[in-house]
């Protein structure tokens, strides 16, 4: 069982139409004309907006892909993130084909003051990726990889989901380090900094982008790299949406030999605190190409809880290195063996249409502590009706060895990300909910050091500055320079100067 699979989100959510599926533009272009008329949208700041039906129609005259209304066929699924709890219905959705659709798309909204969501694989657990009333750019419709294996390198389209990039450099031979379920966005993942089972050995994604092609808030089409752009090369490394809208990655490949000695050790929760208190010290100690996470997880009605062990090694001495976990005893479930890399990454996807609403809380641990096990399982709780989970990502390694400067991501001193995550059926009142995992929260979050953009939720602007640590700064110039007045809003928000 995969910790967020736990969750029970689908990728059918996140589906969208197949581009061969879609309406013709020519259909969607009157749709747009005729039924539209004049359309009530609002602008970043807040204020209500009325976009005439001509703006709509000449938009969608500029475009190769299409524009879709309330009314339009693959509106529905488009609008929609992976998390069912959130219900927002942009006024006009844009689904580019290419970077110059995107930046059409970024032209108008800016010169309207749209409000602006930017989607990708629709992962947002808050829903950043959609919106109420402005424009979402989704980016389905722009996924393809093209591996360079003499240069190692390959060319990523900014919509892509991460399966297909470990599919095709697998093709080769190599590999790229992004995240455990394959139908997360590239786009979101990787700008806020892309956490993944080989991220201790080769670091975490963004530290394996070697240039990007982004569309600014001025609509222009600009590649950034180490010596072009410098300062936005720095700042989407990191820096979640907030410069623009990644249309290309250039990741950095590896030779890699393909299998891995994988799988999960199960417990009874009743162990829990056991478990856990070795994780802690064996995690911290682990080399490199060992990955190892914790999770602790009841399912609704307070039966069946696990504490469970999510191992993926990528190393020579498999027989040595996970020798330690058979201190533990006999497991209910052990499922670690051999195999391939790319099948263990879609070991967590799931199929199934999401029936459940979530909300999480996440932070960084520096290590894990006697106090911060006391409250990890002290404080957890099942119920009758939510999933409750609490459970980390292995961080440390090679993601250490960067100085926090590098890029955007300044939290080079984690060693675990952990979070707490809660979820109920659709149609239940979310807020006691979300009112457990709060209090839950409240005693382990003195305990953690900072958190991950890519898991952002209700926390305030003075929260997220400070998130940004020393890097804030040079994010606010970035920001001020690039997007002077906050096109990109719907993100880990850092407001220009
Ligand atoms: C099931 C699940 C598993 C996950 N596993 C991991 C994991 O292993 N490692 C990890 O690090 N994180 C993980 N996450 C968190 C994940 O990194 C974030 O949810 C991330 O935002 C998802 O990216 P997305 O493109 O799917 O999301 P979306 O909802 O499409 O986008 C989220 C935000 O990313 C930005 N964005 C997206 N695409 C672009 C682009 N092309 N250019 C500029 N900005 C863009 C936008 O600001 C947008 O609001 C997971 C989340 C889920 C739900």
């Amino acid at each position: 069982m995969h910790r967020r699979h736990f969750l029970r989100s689908a990728a059918a959510a996140a589906g969208l139409m197949p581009l061969a599926a879609r309406p013709a533009l020519a259909t969607l272009y009157q749709t747009a004309a005729k039924a539209a008329g004049d359309l009530e949208a609002i602008r970043g700041d807040g204020r209500a907006i009325t976009l005439p039906a001509s703006a709509i129609k000449d938009l969608a005259a500029s475009l190769r892909g299409p524009v879709l209304l309330a009314d339009s066929a693959g509106y529905d699924s488009a609008r929609r993130v992976l998390n069912p709890a959130i219900d927002r219905r942009p006024a006009l959705i844009v689904q580019p084909t290419g970077a110059a659709d995107v930046s059409r798309a970024v032209h108008f909204a800016a010169a309207h003051g749209l409000l602006v969501a930017v989607k990708c694989g629709g992962h947002s657990f808050s829903g950043m990726s959609t919106c109420d009333k402005g424009m979402q750019i989704d980016l389905s419709g722009m996924r393809s990889v093209r591996v360079d294996a003499r240069a190692r390198r390959a060319y990523v389209e900014g919509g892509t989901l991460l399966g297909l990039v470990d599919h095709e450099a697998a093709a080769h031979g190599m590999v790229t380090p992004l995240g455990t379920v394959s139908h997360t966005g590239v786009g979101g993942l990787t700008t806020g900094g892309g956490f993944g089972r080989l991220a201790r050995t080769y670091g975490l994604a963004v530290d394996n982008v070697v240039g990007v092609d982004v569309v600014t808030a001025d609509g222009r089409v600009r590649h950034a790299d180490a010596q072009e752009h410098a300062d936005l090369y720095w700042g989407v490394r990191g820096g979640g949406g907030n410069f623009g809208v990644v249309t290309s990655f250039e990741f950095q490949l590896h030779p890699f030999a393909g299998t891995v000695t994988a799988g999960e050790v199960v417990f009874p929760i009743a162990r829990a605190r056991e478990v856990l208190r070795f994780y802690a010290e064996w995690s911290q100690r682990a080399p490199d190409a060992l990955y190892v996470d914790f999770v602790m997880a009841q399912p609704p009605g307070g039966k069946d809880g696990v504490a469970l062990l999510h191992v993926c090694y990528c190393g020579d001495h498999a027989d040595r290195d996970l020798a330690p976990l058979r201190t533990l005893g006999t497991p209910t479930a052990n499922t670690i063996k051999a195999q391939r890399y790319v099948d263990f990454q879609r070991s967590g996807d799931y199929s199934d249409v999401r029936t459940m609403g979530e909300y999480m809380k996440s932070g960084f641990t520096t290590g894990i502590d006697e106090r911060l096990i006391a409250g990890i399982v002290d404080g957890f709780e099942g119920h009758a009706a939510r999933s409750t989970a609490v459970f980390t990502q292995h961080a440390g390694g090679a993601i250490g060895r960067q100085p926090v400067g590098s890029c955007a991501f300044p939290h080079r001193h984690a060693q675990h990300a952990l979070m707490a995550a809660v979820s109920w059926k659709v149609g239940d009142d979310g807020a006691p909910h979300m009112g457990w995992a709060r209090k839950y929260w409240a005693t382990i979050e003195p305990l953690t050091s900072g958190f991950y953009i890519n898991e952002v939720n209700d926390e305030s602007r003075a929260v997220l500055n400070a998130n940004y640590r020393e890097n804030f700064p040079r994010m606010v110039a970035v920001k001020s320079q690039y997007d002077p007045n906050n096109l990109f809003r719907l993100n880990a928000n850092v407001q220009p100067a």
